[in-house]
């Protein structure tokens, strides 16, 4: 290994895992949707982004590194998560974002053997930093605990909810394990950790159908129509009719003709019934500009993003956590040891070790891996 210098070449890596099946303890987050024009915007909206997204290769402008967290108690059982969903829904993370020019690199995973926060965690209750000392640095954070307590609409007993972020922005998040590829979770939570709000926030505003108020009310993104899901009033939750809106609720200007963005990623309409409704949810191009200012704007994130190439120098790292990951190349340079206990992932399109490069790990471990983007 100290001899050979090894170059990974990435290759493309297309992933569409995206589950219909889905169970009345299907919702994201601690919130949780009708006529015939709303089913023509609905089309049309998918031709829009199937437009957008096209078949042509992408360029990489942006690497984050993202680690996942498998909790279990802590005699090892109930685990939120196989390892084998964590690949899935690495892609399935991949895939979401790929069409804006970013990708993540799979920093890893570890088990985190807590029995409160595998089982007894109650979001919009405990205090979130009760995962700080298990996050990565210089990482998004996906937590996969096998239960989050926590109310939502459908259910306000405490009976759970299938994720959160906490805050917006973040830098980690938790996916509950019933909503493992379900509702594209995993992504819409880090689309929170990236900026994004849901398509029916009420905090900014309530935006109005005419979006003459897009840019400061509602999600803030101009090219996500005004959603009505999540109206409190009586004629919102008695108009549903399965997974469309044929609800006449009025907006500020006295309009009703609401068009929802049934399979946009931050929406909650894919749940709206059983089995799920919608699939292949995914952000707009305005999403994906807001989640660009995040990564700019936000230092928390940026420290989980990576330069375009980078010389690894002489150094030695035993113990702790060491992560590095670049666009284009890293490269090693003269004497670079990986020892001990480290956890350390390399990797971008291109990683070449030189001459003077040690991985000697002993409970820790080494991996160098590609990004699967571009
Ligand atoms: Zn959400």
């Amino acid at each position: 290994m100290t001899k050979t210098t090894l170059k990974y070449i990435t290759t493309m890596l297309v992933v569409a895992l995206h589950s219909l099946a889905a169970n009345s303890q299907a919702l994201k987050c601690a919130d949780p949707k009708k006529d015939s024009q709303a089913v023509q915007m609905a089309t049309d909206y998918l031709r829009t982004h199937a437009a957008n997204k096209g078949n042509q290769a992408q360029t990489v402008n942006t690497v984050i590194k993202v680690f996942f967290h498998i909790m279990r108690l802590s005699n090892g059982n109930s685990p939120g998560a196989t390892a084998a969903q964590i690949t899935s829904e690495y892609n399935a993370l991949v895939s979401s974002y790929t069409a804006n020019n970013i990708c993540f690199l799979n920093a890893g995973f570890n088990y985190v053997d807590n029995d409160y926060l595998d089982t007894a965690f109650v979001a919009g209750v405990d205090n979130p930093t009760l995962f700080s000392a298990y996050q990565v640095p210089g990482c998004i954070n996906v937590f996969y605990p096998l239960k989050i307590k926590g109310s939502n609409p459908a259910c306000t007993n405490n009976c759970g909810v299938g994720g959160t972020s906490f805050q917006i922005p973040n830098t980690f998040c938790l996916v509950g394990n019933g909503n493992i590829g379900l509702g594209n979770t995993v992504a819409h939570e880090v689309g929170h950790c990236l900026g994004l709000f849901h398509t029916f926030e009420r905090s900014n505003g309530t935006e109005t159908i005419n979006g003459s108020n897009a840019s400061t009310a509602g999600d803030l993104v101009t090219d996500t129509p005004a959603d009505p899901y999540g109206l409190t009033t009586p004629c919102y939750t008695t108009s549903k009719n399965g997974c469309l809106y044929t609800g006449t609720c009025q907006d500020a200007n006295g309009a009703s003709n609401y068009t929802p963005p049934y399979t946009n990623l931050m929406a909650y309409w894919w749940a709206a019934s059983t089995p799920a409704c919608y699939g292949n949810l995914a952000p707009t191009n305005g999403q994906y500009l807001r989640v660009n200012a995040t990564l700019s704007t936000y230092a928390p994130l940026q420290s989980c993003q990576s330069p375009n190439d980078y010389t690894l120098n002489t150094l030695t790292v035993s113990s702790g956590f060491f992560m590095q990951s670049v666009i284009n190349s890293l490269t090693t340079n003269g004497s670079v040891n990986l020892l001990g206990s480290v956890i350390s992932t390399l990797g971008g399109a291109h990683t070449y070790l030189k001459p003077g490069f040690k991985a000697s790990p002993t409970s820790g471990s080494i991996t160098i891996r590609p990004i699967p983007c571009n």
